[in-house]
């Protein structure tokens, strides 16, 4: 409940800046169509795009790997960290990292891995998962950021934000300059220029990016964009949608290791391509859209589930409507088709997104698939015989009253073994039985 009130407060801000952002365009519902478009053409042509890339990073002085899992990236990252012969990694934010379970894999190879996104750092301190895409942790009040604090020893003056902010800040700026290796995510990728960009508002990934002297970043091969011109529409709208700001406060590019003449960065850059089944999800077209996704979090801060539930609840990497669409394309249908029946079909998701991916249609068409691939049978005759009995309505009219007496009945037998809903009303009420059904009452008022 608390969890609720907390993340409800937030999120009225969040929408109220969001609105006032997406009114600064001159053209919003243009600007969502154009990014669709856009991202339509880097999803339909990804082989090219994605050479494209590779080449000018590679020209550049850019390790490139391809991994086709989760567990393949592990390896690469952890061969890099053998290689070097590090101890010590920090991190920047970013989902794929999650996705892949990168932080355990790191830990039980005995180094020091340290968050240093502040959302990203709580979460961290309290061995959880990240909340929100965008907001790490959100559901969180000052009060327990500050206790938490002084539990890990991290004084902070009060829970105001700046003082939370500034203790934080001051472990953290020691981390990146001993850290043997910076890791990144990244919100796009251009093909065109061989660079990869980072949106961010504390400047810690830039850090984590120039300081340490090995850089890896972990891009899902569906971030490409084809233009660095596309970066002038998508950098906006990412940011108008994600956190309601106009631009965010750090937007940089990354494509190799330091050049000569340079004055910081890497003196080794990897960047590690993720597949992880997103090429599974190309292959169908009904929901290729799915990659279109910029991660910008607005369909969870619109979904009344996501608001309800809370982040956690999903129990993936990937939560709210697009969790819900791609989890059972990454992780397997059968076992996450779940997600797809936990929504109201609203369609305040497919409404807010910015590139326009019509997830209700999505959440519906994982339901199909569901059934297709394993039929439920119970379910199927169930609905035929609703099928049959109100199609016609003599036998309607005879069997309606079983229905009525059933209804009648439930309370007496529920939560018994003779209760055949007993799952469903463990933890729920039926709705109360009407004194008249609606034929009676319309019989009588037309008498
Ligand atoms: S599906 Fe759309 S609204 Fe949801 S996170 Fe992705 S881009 Fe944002």
């Amino acid at each position: 409940m608390r969890h609720r009130e907390v993340m409800q407060a937030s999120l009225e801000k969040y929408a109220a800046a969001r609105d006032r952002s997406r009114g600064a365009f001159q053209d919003y519902q243009g600007a969502r169509q154009l990014a669709a478009e856009r991202k339509w053409e880097a999803v339909n042509h990804l082989d090219k795009y994605l050479e494209e890339l590779v080449a000018k990073l590679e020209a550049r002085g850019t390790k490139v790997h391809w991994a086709s899992t989760g567990e393949q990236a592990r390896e690469i990252i952890l061969g890099i960290v053998r290689e070097k012969k590090a101890r010590s990694f920090i991190k920047s934010k970013a989902m794929t990292s999650e996705e892949i379970h990168l932080n355990e894999a790191l830990e039980k190879a005995g180094l020091t891995v340290v968050e240093s996104d502040l959302g990203e750092f709580i979460m961290q301190l309290r061995h959880e998962p990240p909340y929100h895409i965008v907001f790490p942790s959100m559901h969180l009040t000052r009060g327990e950021i500050r206790e938490l604090f002084e539990r890990e020893k991290i004084g902070a003056a009060s829970d105001n934000p700046e003082d939370l902010t500034m203790a934080a800040r001051r472990v953290l700026r020691e981390k990146y300059i001993t850290a043997d290796i910076g890791f990144t995510g990244a919100n796009f990728a251009i093909a065109e220029t061989g660079m990869v960009s980072i949106t961010e508002n504390e400047g810690n990934a830039r850090l984590t990016a120039a300081l340490p002297k090995t850089m890896i970043t972990l891009v899902g091969i569906e971030k490409v964009l084809p233009k660095l011109a596309d970066l002038a529409l998508f950098l906006p709208l990412l940011a108008a949608s994600g956190t309601g700001q106009p631009m965010t406060c750090y937007n940089t590019m990354y494509g190799g290791p330091r050049q000569p003449g340079e004055a910081d960065g890497p003196e080794e850059y990897h960047a590690v391509l993720l597949d992880n089944r997103r090429t599974e999800l190309l292959a169908d077209i009904e929901q290729r859209d799915a990659l279109h996704c910029i991660r910008c979090g607005a369909c969870l801060n619109v979904c009344p589930i996501f608001r309800n539930v809370g982040g956690h609840t999903y129990g993936t990497t990937y939560s709210g409507p697009i969790g819900s669409v791609i989890t059972p394309h990454l992780r397997g249908l059968q076992d996450w088709k779940h997600l797809s029946n936990a929504s109201s079909l609203c369609g305040a998701c497919t409404d807010t997104c910015p590139v326009k991916i019509d997830l209700a249609h999505h959440l519906l068409q994982n339901r199909r698939n569901a059934v297709r691939e394993r039929p439920a049978f119970v379910w199927k005759w169930l609905f035929r015989g609703f099928s049959f009995v109100f199609t016609r309505p003599r036998l309607y009219r005879l069997v309606a009253p079983a229905g009525r007496l059933g209804q009648i009945v439930h309370p007496i037998v529920k939560g018994t073994a003779l209760d055949p809903a007993r799952s469903w009303t463990k933890s729920r009420d039926l709705p109360k039985v009407a004194r008249q059904t609606f034929r009676d009452f319309w019989r009588h008022r037309r008498d």
